[in-house]
Order: structure tokens, then sequence, then C-alpha cells
């Protein structure tokens, strides 16, 4: 089925996962026949399927939009996972190692980036038959986190990753001890979803991945189609339509009601963020959102670290120097406008935008580390 609009001029991205199989091993069976493109310009546009190795996140490809993918051995054996590249940046970006202990996935469902951080744990240390490292899953809402469920175990994480159904990471205490050694974490909370591919000003329709890229959940469904036709109502009457955090459809009237919708999820996402600094062995984490809006993304990232409990505990933002050498290179930075000047916190601030030809959808992501863990325990 061939790709329309907006989600034609992008490839279709696909993940290996380290787990489960090799991109040699990919490149010669799921991807055998498919020509070598020089650009993603080339994948998108040439006839016939046509495949590139992505120069950024390691064990990622793009492959021509609309080849199906739902029915080989590789997808339904979850040794490729359908994941947008952006998407693929925050785990890349924490790269956790053995030396940071425990890593946390605070908003998890449904599952890619949990996936992603295991995939990355077992390519470090691959000789090791059970990881070290536990991987402590949260998902607030029940119902997304049984599909977190069934994707960490298809992808077969299932033995590093605990999975906490329905938990409120905002009400897991930081000082327990289970969570001891935890020295890495990845937050990706609930987002206005404004930057997703194929909704232009339709964020309600916020999954973590667009639809049209995740056939397990994807659909042609009726429902989907239905949703599709209500949501462009909507556009056509100039509201729009975000998610809260419990997930629920708020259609926004106007402007004004836009930035307090914005203002409000600001908050949220600064309180995830504050309680992930609270952690007494951290030293990693990450923080991302698929929105475009600086209010979800620059302006948080300058609110927590001008916190009381970043200033307390030595929290500071990931230079860009620092960073792995895929996410250094990338070229889209934040804005340094939003960051008040300060323009080392800007490029450390990785930013997509879904029209500027990388094919990726909208997506914000910065890193924050500190180089002492419990440099205080009272803050
Ligand atoms: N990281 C996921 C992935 O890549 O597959 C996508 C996460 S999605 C953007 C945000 C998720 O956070 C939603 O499933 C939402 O239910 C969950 N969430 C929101 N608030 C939460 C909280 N306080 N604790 C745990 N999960 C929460």
């Amino acid at each position: 089925k061939a790709a329309a609009g907006e989600e034609a001029a992008h490839p279709r991205w696909v993940r290996i996962n380290a787990i489960k199989s090799t991109l040699e091993e990919q490149l010669e069976t799921t991807f055998r026949g498919y020509a070598r493109a020089g650009t993603i310009q080339d994948v998108v546009a040439k006839e016939g399927k046509h495949i590139l190795i992505d120069p950024h996140v390691p064990n990622l490809v793009a492959i021509t939009p609309g080849c199906d993918l739902s029915k080989t051995e590789a997808y339904n054996s979850g040794k490729i996972i359908l994941q947008d590249k952006a998407s693929c940046f925050p785990a890349y970006l924490l790269d956790p190692r053995s030396e940071d202990g425990d890593v946390i996935d605070a908003c998890a469902a449904p599952g890619n980036k949990t996936t992603h951080l295991a995939g990355i744990i077992r390519s470090h240390e691959p000789e090791f038959e059970s990881q070290p490292q536990t991987i402590f899953a949260f998902e607030k809402d029940s119902r997304r986190a049984k599909t977190l469920e069934k994707m960490v175990k298809i992808a077969g994480s299932n033995k590093m990753t605990r999975i906490a159904l329905g938990q409120d990471f905002l009400q897991v205490d930081p000082e327990s001890e289970r969570f001891r050694n935890v020295g890495a974490l990845l937050l990706d909370p609930s987002c206005s979803g404004s930057g997703i591919v194929g909704r232009d000003s339709m964020p309600e329709l916020h999954l973590p991945d667009p639809p049209q890229q995740n056939p397990r959940r994807e659909s042609k469904s009726e429902p989907t189609n239905k949703r599709k036709r209500k949501y462009e109502e909507i556009r056509n009457s100039n509201q729009t339509v975000i998610r809260d955090d419990d997930g629920n459809e708020i259609v926004v009237e106007s402007e004004k009601d836009l930035a307090a919708r914005l203002n409000a999820l600001a908050g949220f996402q600064l309180t995830i963020l504050l309680h992930a600094f609270r952690f007494p062995s951290a030293r990693k984490v990450t923080y991302s959102t698929c929105s475009i809006h600086s209010q979800e993304n620059e302006h948080v990232v300058m609110a927590a670290l001008n916190s009381d409990v970043a200033k307390e505990r030595g929290w500071r933002i990931l230079r860009r120097k620092d960073q792995v050498t895929g996410m250094k290179d990338w070229p889209v930075r934040g804005s340094t406008e939003a960051c008040n000047g300060d323009e080392e916190v800007a490029q450390g601030c990785i930013r997509c935008y879904k029209d500027d030809g990388h094919g990726i959808m909208g997506f914000f992501v910065a890193g924050f580390v500190r180089d002492h863990a419990n440099a205080s325990e009272d803050g």
C-alpha cells in the first residue's frame, strides 16, 4: 500500500532489536533485495524498494514508505521494531552502561524506548546471559501498560525488565531500597504531540509513534478512520485537541486555551523531571517530547536547571561535546532564544522538525548529568 500525503515524504524507520538479531542478519534476510540508497530523498522518491543505514543511530534503517513488514518473520518475532528515528534518540542519548546500574523508564508504554534501552544494554554487554542491570518500567495507564508488557515480551527484554502496571512514577519513592542502584532515568512524559507526522495540528492522536508506523496497533480499522474524520472536522473548525495527563482528549478552542494547556503540560513535565533528579544514585537523565513547542521543551529544561533540587544535587545539561557520537553530530539543536541566550544549553538540546528533510517526526530531547551521585542527600 502506498503511503499518502505528508507520510509519503517520510521513510519507514526500522530498528533492529540487538537482543534478537543484528543489522547484518537483517540485511541478508528481511531486507534482501532492497537496493541501497544514498540519501533519505532517494529512499522516499526512487522506484522500488530502497534501504539506507542510518548514519546517526546504530541498528536503525530507513526503508521505502509503504513497504509492509507486518507479515515478515523478523517483525512477528521481535527482531525488528518499527520506530521513528527521533523516537530512538532518548535511549541512545542516555546510553546506559553497566557502571550506571539500574535504569528507570518512567513513562514507558507502549515500550519503544524500554525495549531500545534493553537492546543497548545488551549490545554493551553481549556476553552476559542474564543481564546484571534491571530496567524498571512504569506506566500509569493500566491498559497501555498491557501493551507495554506484550512489547517487552516479544522483544525478548522481559528478563531484564520489571514492569509496574498502572504505577504513577510520581508516587514512586526515590529513596526506596529497590531503587538504590538506579543510575539512569529516561523520561518521555505525555505531551501535546504536536511533532507527530501526518497529524498536523491533531496532536490528540498522540501515541508515542505515529499509528501508520506500527501495524500491530495501527489500522485501517473502523475506530481509527472515525477518529481521523472527527479530527479532520475539528481541524477545519480551527480547534485543536490535545491530551491531558490521563490521556483524555481535550478540545482547545483558542490560542489562549492552547497556551494555558501547554502551560499545564509543562508543569507536569517539570514535576516528572524534578522527581527523577531526586533518585540518590542517579547520574544521567534524558527528557523527551514529541512536541515542537518550546514551552514543553527548552522552557522545561531551563526551569529544571534553575530548580533548587538541580542546584543542590549538581545536575547540569549534558553538553553537546559529551554526547554519544550520533547525537553530537546531529545538526538540529535547541533554540538559544528559548534558552534565555544560554548557548551551551541550547546546543545540548536536540531537536527535529518533521518538514526539514530528515524524514523524521518533530521531536525534542535533552540530557542531564551530574558528576557525583549522592551529591546531596537532603535536597
Ligand atoms: N516512552 C513510550 C514509548 O516510547 O513507547 C511513550 C510514552 S508516552 C509519550 C507517555 C506515557 O506516559 C503514556 O503512556 C502515559 O500514560 C504515561 N504517563 C503519564 N503520566 C505518567 C506518570 N505520572 N507515571 C507513569 N506513566 C505516566
